[in-house]
């Protein structure tokens, strides 16, 4: 089963796929985690896409789409891969779809979070995630047990650099308005799309968003 996470910075992408993760075990393939691994072991991609991470720009297309395709194949025995910040434009999209029918393999669902603008934003600069394992957390909407620690494996709890600069992440929310967002209407057109709102104001969490979302796919 491929998933792909649709929805804006800050919507609850990681969140929502940590959850699948433990309740199904299915894999999570963060495109964003993967980078910031390597800019933090100094590797080469890491230099090269930190060039544009550091600015709020996507990293070019050959270099993550065969970072994906690396990836998707060592991945290939497993049940479920949760795709969560891949395809970020149409042509990593059509591309995917062309590594994955080379497999005999489809997209199955898009699992697509909308929140409101203003409470992404506030979301963003809460955002922390563990210096460790990846895990991310919310110091409001789900602060980890003891502040500052994770709740998985004891790391220290960092603000991702680029969630500290304001102009970074205006760009970031823009580049999704623009390349990110007409995915939805490539996906709508297979009938793969659950669209799940994530919002505080409403009080519908992350957890709300996976159980509906498992109920429409499981049947
Ligand atoms: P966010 O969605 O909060 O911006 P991610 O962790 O998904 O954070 O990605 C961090 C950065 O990594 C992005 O701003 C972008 O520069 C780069 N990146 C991640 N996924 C992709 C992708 N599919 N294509 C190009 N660049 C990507
Ligand atoms: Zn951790």
């Amino acid at each position: 089963m491929i998933i792909i996470m649709l929805g804006a910075q800050g919507t609850g992408k990681g969140t929502v796929a940590g959850i699948l993760n433990k309740q199904k075990g299915w894999i999570q393939l963060s495109t964003g985690d993967i980078f910031r691994e390597n800019i933090s072991k100094g590797t080469e991609l890491g230099v090269e896409a930190n060039k544009y991470i550091s600015k709020g720009c996507l990293v070019p297309d050959e270099i993550t789409i065969s970072m994906v395709e690396n990836r998707l194949e060592e991945l290939k025995n497993e049940d479920g891969i949760i795709l969560d910040g891949f395809p970020r434009n149409l042509d990593q999209a059509k591309k995917l779809d062309e590594i994955l029918a080379a497999k005999g393999q489809k997209v199955d669902w898009v699992m697509n979070l909308e929140t409101p603008r203003d409470e992404i934003i506030e979301r963003m600069m809460n955002r922390r995630v563990c210096s460790k394992c990846k895990a991310t957390y919310n110091l409001k909407l789900h602060p980890s047990k003891v502040p500052g620690i994770c709740d998985n494996c004891g790391g220290e709890l960092i603000i991702r650099a680029d969630d500290s600069d304001e102009e970074a992440i205006k760009k970031r929310l823009e580049i999704y308005d623009t390349q990110t967002k007409p995915l939805v209407d490539f996906y709508n057109e297979k009938g793969i799309v659950i669209v799940e709102e994530i919002s505080q104001r409403i009080n519908r969490l992350a957890e709300e968003a996976c159980k509906d979302f498992l109920s429409k796919i499981e049947g």
